[in-house]
């Protein structure tokens, strides 16, 4: 949906001003959902956990075609073995959601 609203919109936009308003849509598309999480979270943490993961993901994973993130992490280039780890820990927790 996003996607369809804002299809020039990215790292090259230069449409928008300071905020770019698909990041904007983004931020309003997902708040109540993150928000409503977060409650389930409070209630039973252990029931929604993969839930709330799985929307957090969805939510940075949209942020990521608005603002992909550099290169590095935390500033600092990533090395070659400590990136297989990352992905590596990521393809776990993929592989922990339960299938729908
Ligand atoms: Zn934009």
């Amino acid at each position: 949906m996003i996607d369809a609203m804002y299809p020039n919109c990215g790292p090259e936009c230069t449409k928008c001003s300071l905020l770019c308003k698909r990041g904007d849509a983004v931020d309003s598309a997902f708040a109540s959902r993150l928000a409503f999480m977060l409650e389930c979270m409070l209630v039973d943490s252990h029931g929604h956990w993969n839930e709330a993961a799985r929307l957090l993901d969805e939510y940075k994973a949209e942020w990521e075609k608005v603002n992909p993130s550099p290169p590095t992490f935390m500033g600092e280039p990533m090395p070659p073995e400590r990136k297989e780890r990352l992905l590596a820990r990521l393809a776990e927790r993929e592989s922990m959601k339960p299938n729908v």
